[in-house]
């Protein structure tokens, strides 16, 4: 496995609206600082971003968000922090996701990574994790929101699309990831496919259904997996076997794995019962869906608790690398 971190240190959110009431914002440097330490302190090979033109945020986005972002951030002082308090205000979807003056240059930052990464799979065949933030699977092409303002992954597929290389993305973050489903939708050359919490009590509750299957032209690329609160590996493993068969049916060139550790039972965040464990045998069973396709990016989503995180990581590796290592 290659790695590739960009972790933009120097954005930390501090606040979001959560049932009413301004809490403390969870989406810091601090949560992923465990696994880059374990990164950095192992003998791994470690990629350089790439810069690439703004002009790929349009793979993904509408130019009005993209230039309302920049717009906005450029009118905020270093220590302002804007925070909309009613939905689907000011391009941003909730009341989670903040703009400090920095934050375009970090969002386009993860997609530059994110690309990168992707770049160094196809050139070398290596499995590459890029560990980035901001994440992006909420973000949609129109509106920023669930700490996501460019969609690192739904860019990297698209820009992939471009050079005619078919890509399948699975999201396993505990929540559905509604920006990529809405840049995908009607895409029939890209399979998205998703596990999460059911969208009937979890975030962001208007979309992950099931019956969400893709438009006429693309049906069928687009699966929701929805999945009750409190679920373990007896739950999980299923869903997950459904997600990875549909996935094989597909026949991608490239796998993208939107990976969250917010299913870990300790994370503050998520609601699924995931013990340390269980992400080796995700891990496994990743890697033998890779030695049919060949290329495989792991890009970096939500998990909120630093030790859960690491610990989940740690597994996922292992059972991914199993003997290859
Ligand atoms: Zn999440």
């Amino acid at each position: 496995m290659d790695f590739l971190i960009q972790l933009n240190k120097e954005f930390v959110p501090t606040k979001e609206i959560d049932n009413g009431k301004i809490v403390k914002n969870r989406e810091t440097p601090d949560r992923l600082k465990k696994i880059e330490n374990y990164i950095l302190s192992n003998n791994f090979r470690l990629l350089e971003s790439s810069e690439f033109s703004e002009d790929i945020i349009y793979l993904a986005h509408k130019s009005e968000y993209k230039e309302y972002l920049k717009e906005k951030c450029q009118t905020l002082g270093e220590k302002d922090e804007y925070l909309p308090e009613v939905f689907f205000v000011d391009k941003i979807f909730d009341t989670g996701t903040p703009l400090k003056h920095n934050t375009f240059e970090v969002a386009k930052k993860a997609v530059d990574s994110t690309l990168s990464g992707v770049l160094n799979t196809l050139a070398t065949k290596n499995p590459t994790y890029i560990l980035t933030r901001p994440p992006g699977h909420h973000a949609m092409r129109n509106y920023a929101g669930g700490y996501c303002y460019f969609n690192n992954v739904a860019i990297a597929a698209k820009y992939l699309e471009t050079k005619e290389i078919r890509s399948a993305i699975l999201d396993i973050d505990f929540h559905h990831g509604n920006g990529t489903q809405d840049i995908f939708y009607d895409d029939k050359n890209v399979l998205y496919v998703s596990i999460h919490g059911t969208p009937k009590i979890f975030y962001p509750w208007y979309s992950g259904f099931e019956n969400e299957s893709g438009t006429e032209g693309a049906e069928g690329t687009n699966k929701n997996i929805p999945i009750p609160g409190g679920a373990t590996w007896d739950i999980y493993k299923p869903a997950l076997e459904e997600a990875l068969n549909t996935i094989e049916k597909f026949k991608p060139d490239f796998l993208i794995v939107s990976v969250g550790y917010d299913t870990h039972v300790k994370d503050p965040v998520g609601h699924f019962a995931m013990e340390d464990k269980d992400y080796k045998e995700i891990g496994n069973a990743l890697s033998k869906v890779y030695e049919k396709i060949g290329f495989i990016c792991f890009v970096q989503e939500g998990g909120y608790s630093a030790s859960a995180n690491y610990k989940a990581f740690l597994n996922l590796l292992e059972g991914f690398e199993g003997t290859r290592r």
